[in-house]
């Protein structure tokens, strides 16, 4: 059999473990990406917590009942823009899941996806040149408060039972465990869950995928499709017309308005989040924590640690929000005493948009209207976790093998 070609529009995470996956399989891969080559979105500046333990989807009724509570407050972990359009759309059709019993039922279906992903992360990064990652020094899940240890230690119960390896610490242990004072009542050690740098993934990534023959298309915009008869013929880019044979559409939080030009109804919206990479502190953690309260991820990695948090939905801006950010370095201030004379004003912030369905479940597979298309987009709080497991998945329905997990739970069709 001849050939076959792909085109793949987003360079993020999703987008470049599809090429990776399908251009071992031997197809001819182009990746169309609208940013700069040096751009650091989504994929790059995020926690790199790859996560089992995040089994919960962002639609049920904990998450919900938590984001209420904190939707008026403007320096809370999380905050809501309810004035984008779709707000309101995606806002009642994921209520309607929190409401149900989604999260309890799809819980061992995340796990697997996760798993599946570190299977694949276990051989992917060796092979583009990264022997030592990921690490597996799993997450530690910290409470401030021994409500949220209450809370944690049924949450470590329900791991437990899907058979996710975790430990109960009390305030002493966690301290012990990471090598520097945490303020805490206590927490979770998930010893399941690993970590790794992303923008350093991401790099080698993209190197390994050049070197390997992948056509890296940087500031190359999709603009349009041209599509007749149920297929698509060609994109129509600032940089002229590409075609492909298939066609995978994997653009993060931007898919939905991409699919709307095809006809396709995906509910999304942005959960817009920060971070900071600080170096220069005297002590660090010795693995990542979780702060569960104030939801902010402390990441050691080799170039400095990774602060990463907030969560506002429906907000497109790509200005960081002060307020929020002065919350969380003084979080940081409280909890860790050895970081009180930080001086975290100088601090550069990045801005990520992390793509979110109602139901909390990625768009994966065909659509009905468009032989040619697969869309893979969606993974919310979870995209770094999930990316070879969704590149893997991917090049097999290309390919029309069958899948590693069934998928069906993914369709872009289902009832949302
Ligand atoms: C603060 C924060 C912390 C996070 N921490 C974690 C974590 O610890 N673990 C985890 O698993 N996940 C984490 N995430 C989520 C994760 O970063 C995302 O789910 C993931 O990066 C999404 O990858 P993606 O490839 O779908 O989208 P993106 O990385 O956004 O890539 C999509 C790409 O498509 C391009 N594009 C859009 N429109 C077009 C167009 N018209 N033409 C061409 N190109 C286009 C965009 O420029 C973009 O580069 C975090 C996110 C944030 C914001």
């Amino acid at each position: 059999m001849s050939e076959r070609s792909v085109l793949i529009i987003g360079g993020g995470i999703i987008g470049l473990c599809s090429a990776y996956y399908l251009v071992n399989k031997g197809w001819r891969v182009t990746v169309l990406e609208r940013s700069k080559t040096d751009f650091a979105g989504t994929s790059y500046g995020n926690a790199g917590l790859i996560v089992p333990s995040h089994f919960v989807p962002i639609a049920s009724r904990g998450m919900m009942t938590a984001g209420l509570k904190m939707a008026l407050n403007p320096t809370a972990a999380f905050g809501a823009r309810p004035m984008t359009p779709g707000f309101r759309n995606w806002a009642m059709r994921s209520s309607r899941f929190a409401l149900s019993d989604h999260a309890s039922r799809v819980a061992p279906y995340i796990r697997d996806l996760n798993l599946l992903s570190q299977r694949e992360y276990d051989e992917m990064l060796p092979a583009i040149g990264m022997p030592d990652h990921p690490k597996k020094r799993g997450l530690y899940m910290v409470a401030e408060s021994q409500h949220c240890m209450d809370e944690l230690a049924h949450f470590q119960v329900a791991a437990m039972d899907l058979g996710l390896e975790s430990h109960l610490l009390s305030r002493e242990e966690v301290s012990e465990q990471l090598s520097i004072q945490i303020n805490s009542f206590g927490g979770v050690h998930f010893l399941c869950d690993s970590d790794l740098p992303p923008h350093q993934v991401m790099e080698k990534l993209k190197a390994y995928l050049s070197s390997v023959g992948v056509d890296l298309q940087y500031e190359c915009e999709v603009q349009d499709f041209k599509a007749t008869n149920g297929k698509i013929r060609a994109v129509r880019t600032n940089k002229g017309d590409f075609s492909a044979d298939e066609y995978v559409l994997a653009a993060g939080s931007w898919t939905g308005k991409l699919a709307n030009q095809l006809r396709l109804n995906l509910p999304m919206l942005p959960g817009k989040g920060h971070s900071m990479t600080l170096t220069g502190l005297s002590q660090v953690s010795s693995a990542p924590v979780l702060l569960e309260e104030g939801k902010i991820a402390i990441n050691p990695m080799v170039d400095g640690v990774r602060i990463s948090g907030n969560f506002v939905l429906g907000d497109w801006g790509s200005k960081p929000i002060r307020q929020r950010i002065t919350a969380v370095q003084q979080r940081l201030q409280k909890v860790i005493p050895a970081w009180q004379s930080h001086n975290f004003s100088k601090e550069s912030i990045w801005v990520g948009f992390r793509p979110c369905t109602p139901d909390g479940l990625p768009y994966l597979g065909r659509v009905g209207a468009w032989e040619n298309l697969t869309l893979a987009a969606g993974h919310a709080m979870m995209g770094m976790s999930l990316g070879p497991a969704t590149g893997r998945l991917v090049s097999q329905i290309l390919t029309g093998e069958k899948t590693s997990l069934p998928i069906s739970a993914l369709s872009p069709e289902r009832k949302i």
